[in-house]
């Protein structure tokens, strides 16, 4: 069997789209573009990188877009003051602090200060309660696990009563996939087995999974006989496992050995171009839905 590859480029490409429509009826109807401010602390590359895909992909959408780059050096309480200011302009529909942070800030205390109405990335425990609680409750559900959840439906999953077994309890990937798939509700409604590394046999949990959902940043965990014939493999790592020659660019891997678990699985998300793009693009769905509610108010 050779597994169906689950394009995340293709599938963020189709919802941008829907989302670049829904922003012009939103300028129509108000007057106003979704706001989203970005605010980097320092000059870690990485997040460069991010941060500037992220504008991009706001600015293609037709947003308000703000890069608000601040020196590494910046005090805690001069960032807190920042964050207020955003918290308060009526421009803004989403905030979003770049991670990590300097170590002399505290990322939690950053974090809390930003309003859950404007929390788009989905970490404010306000929004990560409500998620807990699930069906109306919720605002803004944590971005990456938000695309593993549409990508699932997208690509035609039957969750309901499926075996999910999740690899890592991270509190951005890992426990809200969790907990989101094990609603009772559509695009939901699996039975979840959430693991970690005091788990026992992995293998053997693996082997039950019709969904399997790796998180846990170890290159190639995940083996080939560990996965069910025929079942979904989202994989969500990104790991950098050395240099390309031609491009000098990291050569990124997932936790998955992916050449052969495509010949076991029926689906599975390649690294790159899987799980990455969706995240952007749950982060742009989150800032339109923001902008909307904000507006209509
Ligand atoms: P994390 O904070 O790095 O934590 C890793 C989790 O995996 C922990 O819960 C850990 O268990 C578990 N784990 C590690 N080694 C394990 C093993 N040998 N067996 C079983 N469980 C193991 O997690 P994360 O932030 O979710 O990141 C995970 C990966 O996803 C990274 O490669 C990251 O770059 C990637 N990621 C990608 C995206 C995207 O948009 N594509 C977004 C976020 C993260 P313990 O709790 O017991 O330590």
């Amino acid at each position: 069997m050779t597994a169906k590859i689950i394009d995340g480029v293709a599938l963020s490409k189709a919802i941008l789209d829907e989302l670049r429509e829904e922003t012009a009826e939103i300028k129509k109807k108000y007057g106003k573009a979704p706001g989203l401010v970005t605010i980097l602390v320092g000059d870690n590359p990485a997040s460069i990188s991010y941060v500037t895909r992220k504008v991009a992909t706001a600015h293609s959408l037709g947003f308000h877009e703000v890069q608000d780059n601040r020196a590494a050096d910046i005090s805690e309480d001069e960032l807190l003051a920042i964050i207020e200011g955003y918290n308060k302009n009526p421009d803004i529909h989403g905030i979003l602090v770049q991670l990590p942070l300097p170590k002399h800030i505290d990322e939690k205390r950053i974090l809390l200060a930003i309003d859950p109405d404007k929390d788009v990335d989905g970490f404010h425990p306000m929004n990560l309660g409500k998620m807990l609680v699930g069906g109306d409750a919720v605002t803004f559900l944590p971005c990456t696990p938000a695309g593993i959840q549409e990508m699932l439906v997208r690509v035609g999953v039957d969750l309901n009563g499926a075996e999910v077994v999740v690899v890592g309890r991270s509190n951005i990937v890992g426990k809200p996939i969790a907990v989101m798939l094990g609603q009772k509700g559509k695009g939901a409604n699996a039975t979840v087995t959430l693991t970690h590394t005091a788990t026992k046999d992995l293998a053997a949990h693996c082997r039950r999974a019709d969904v399997l959902i790796v998180a846990c940043g170890v290159p190639g965990l995940v083996k080939p006989d560990w996965i069910k014939p025929g079942s979904t493999v989202i994989d969500v790592g990104v790991n950098r496992v050395g240099i390309n020659e031609k491009t000098g660019k990291p050569k990124l891997a997932g936790d998955v050995d992916f050449d052969e678990a495509a010949k076991i699985a029926g689906m599975i998300t390649p690294v790159p171009g899987g799980v990455g793009p969706m995240t952007i693009t749950m982060l742009m769905k989150n800032t339109v839905r923001s902008a909307k509610k904000h507006l209509e108010k």
